[in-house]
């Protein structure tokens, strides 16, 4: 389905500066100010651009990954959620035989480590 989009006027939610914007018919100010904090260039709003960037690709990858399986996929979410707002800062998940470890690096990218437990021993 095709949205048609109009020109509106928003204002950036950082540095308030106003700008044309093509925003979805029946946009409300709130969503219009939004629109315009992503294409503002001053310092926050790109800070904030590239949060919400990752969020994007993040949860689309979660979305992918996890299809399948709800419970995991909200474990997720939550946990990417919390580590994206520097609530966490690090969210281990233990399903099953996997463990996840999520987390953001120095370079501030967030990382998804999967890995299985592969130790056996068996005795008699
Ligand atoms: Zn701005």
């Amino acid at each position: 389905m095709k949205q048609e989009l109009f020109e509106a006027k928003g204002f950036c939610k950082f540095c308030d500066q106003g700008r044309m914007i093509k925003a979805p018919a029946g946009a409300n100010e709130d969503e219009l100010n939004e629109l315009a904090t992503m294409e503002c260039t001053c310092d926050k709003a790109k800070h904030y651009q590239n949060k919400e960037n990752k969020k994007k690709q993040c949860f689309d990858w979660i979305e992918n990954r996890w299809s399948q399986d709800e419970e995991t996929k909200r474990l997720f979410i939550q946990a990417a959620c919390n580590i994206i707002e520097y609530k966490a800062k690090q969210v281990t998940i233990v399903k099953g035989e996997w463990k996840h470890v999520i987390d953001m690096n120095n370079d501030g990218l967030l990382t998804i480590k999967s890995s299985k437990k592969v130790d056996e021993e068996v005795s008699f």
